[in-house]
């Protein structure tokens, strides 16, 4: 029997039977390997940490696209900071936006998982609302002339190419880029394994953005108790919306999900103890 042992905690790890592997290979900025196990289907690994999966892509991807795009009511055009599996865009394109304009470092990874992963981008790359661009997201931000309403990073963990996008000049850059009202959201990692990268990143983040804070999410592959996904902007505050305007305004989208719904949305604001601690730094 052969299992994949992933090592991103220093004393703790998941391992994951692998039936068959997919494809395993080196790109200009990552080790990608992509394997079939018996719960979790096709399963995506870069630089030995799992990314996403078949089976629970769906809970990741809805929390991260649909709390900060109904938060937000009216956002037409989106960016995505990495994402190269295509499920975030997948889940952003089932808004009425008019564009999305996708930013991911590596194009191997894309075009590995539009061959492999197909159940998880579906027909997103084709959408004619996308933009792919293939650049550095800091770069990508600090250059652009254009302006969006909701920027949603979908990073690796901050290590290797990810580790600039939690930083402050990039989160400075993404300040500057965002229209009147916009958000821009974030993931970032397991509190309770990853307690100082969270903490370092709540004060990067709050050290750019006049209102930033937390909503939490349970992926079966991202092990550890709950995942934290970050929000920040100028001038509007996400967290803890009415439930009545919220269910209202999740019913007109008429979203196709399976994790996300109204009162799903509102209870990811209510923070454990421990990772609102961790959070204040
Ligand atoms: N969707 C995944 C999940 O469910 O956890 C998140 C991982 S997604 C595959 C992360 C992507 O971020 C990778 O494809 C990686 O190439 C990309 N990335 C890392 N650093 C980047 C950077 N500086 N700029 C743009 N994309 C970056």
């Amino acid at each position: 029997m052969n299992w994949f042992q992933e090592n991103l905690h220093p004393t703790v790890g998941q391992t994951f039977e692998i039936d068959k592997i997919l494809y395993e290979g080196r790109t200009a900025f990552q080790k990608v390997l992509i394997f079939e196990n018996g719960r979790f289907g096709r399963v995506l690994a870069l630089d030995g940490i799992v990314q996403t999966t078949e089976a629970d892509e769906f809970i990741y991807h809805e929390m991260l696209a649909h709390v900060p795009l109904v938060g937000h009511g009216a956002a037409a055009h989106v960016l995505i900071i990495g994402g190269g599996d295509g499920g975030l865009l997948e889940e952003v394109l089932k808004h009425p936006v008019e564009r999305v304009t996708m930013v991911e470092i590596d194009r191997e990874v894309v075009d590995l998982c539009r061959e492999y992963l197909p159940g998880i981008c579906r027909t997103a790359f084709e959408d004619s609302r996308t933009d792919l661009i293939i650049a550095d997201g800091t770069k990508f931000v600090a250059g652009t002339g254009e302006r969006f309403d909701v920027i949603i990073v979908d990073s690796t963990d901050p290590v290797g190419p990810g580790k600039v996008l939690f930083e402050p000049p990039f989160y400075a850059g993404c300040r500057a880029i965002l229209k009147k009202g916009g958000i821009l959201a974030t993931q970032n990692g397991v509190p309770f394994y990853q307690g100082a990268e969270f903490s370092a990143a709540a004060a990067s983040i709050r050290s750019v953005f006049a209102h930033a804070g937390f909503f939490v999410v349970a992926v079966p592959t991202y092990a550890g108790g709950v995942m934290t996904l970050g929000w920040a902007s100028q001038d509007t505050d996400l967290a803890a919306p009415d439930a009545g305007p919220l269910e209202r305004a999740v019913a007109r989208l008429d979203l196709d999900t399976r994790y996300y719904n109204a009162g799903v949305h509102q209870a990811a604001f209510a923070l454990p103890g421990y990772v609102r601690d961790a959070a204040q730094g």
